[in-house]
């Protein structure tokens, strides 16, 4: 429809979550309009997104080092792991105050419409620090209570009481809506889901 340029840049926009044609179009005119500087400092933006940041290899997180500090904290509590979707939702749990623990990010959810869903996600990785990592002793299940989060919560429970029957397995409490997303959740509900998980 534009220019094959122009196109092809609107193409690889609406690969972005959220993005349609429409947003993808208002994007490039707006660069296009806006001039050099402003795709320049985002070209930057992006190296330095790809330079900087590395994978945790201990909780997936994203972060400027390897481990990243919260699993290199070592005022936090080892025997503790939350299980969350998205390095999105740490800072959220943060937040609360009412979590010393760490982390496994699974960077997604099983997904019963994607079969390629078990191999995207972190879950061999989880089973692999189980395996090794003796210290845990407590999972808390903090996916967002929705179809897939269910799905997998249901999955990894019984993947984890197979292999380390030893661990106690929590779930955030109720008082989380079903369908909710905790990144939208308040400080407050969260902070007493987890306290009061089950
Ligand atoms: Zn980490």
């Amino acid at each position: 429809m534009f220019s094959p340029s122009i196109d092809n840049l609107i193409r690889a926009l609406k690969n972005l979550p959220s993005v349609g044609q429409r947003t993808a179009e208002r994007f490039v005119f707006y660069w296009l309009k806006s001039g050099k500087k402003e795709v320049n400092d985002l070209r930057e933006a992006l190296d330095n997104l790809l330079k900087n940041i590395k994978s945790c290899e201990i909780c997936w997180n994203f972060g400027d080092s390897n481990p990243c500090p919260i699993c290199q904290d070592q005022r936090r509590n080892a025997a503790i792991v939350a299980i969350v979707e998205d390095p999105q939702d740490i800072p959220v749990i943060e937040q609360t105050g009412e979590f010393k623990g760490r982390y496994h990010v699974l960077r997604g959810l099983l997904d019963s419409g994607d079969e390629e869903s078990f191999n995207k996600i972190k879950i061999k990785e989880l089973r692999t620090r189980l395996q090794t990592d003796k210290n845990i002793k407590e999972i808390i299940l903090s996916l967002n209570p929705n179809l897939n989060g269910e799905m997998t919560m249901l999955y990894l429970e019984k993947e984890i009481k197979k292999n380390r029957p030893d661990i106690k397995i929590s779930r955030l409490a109720r008082g989380l809506p079903m369908g909710a997303d905790l990144q939208y959740a308040d400080e407050i509900t969260l902070g007493s889901a987890i306290k009061n998980r089950k």
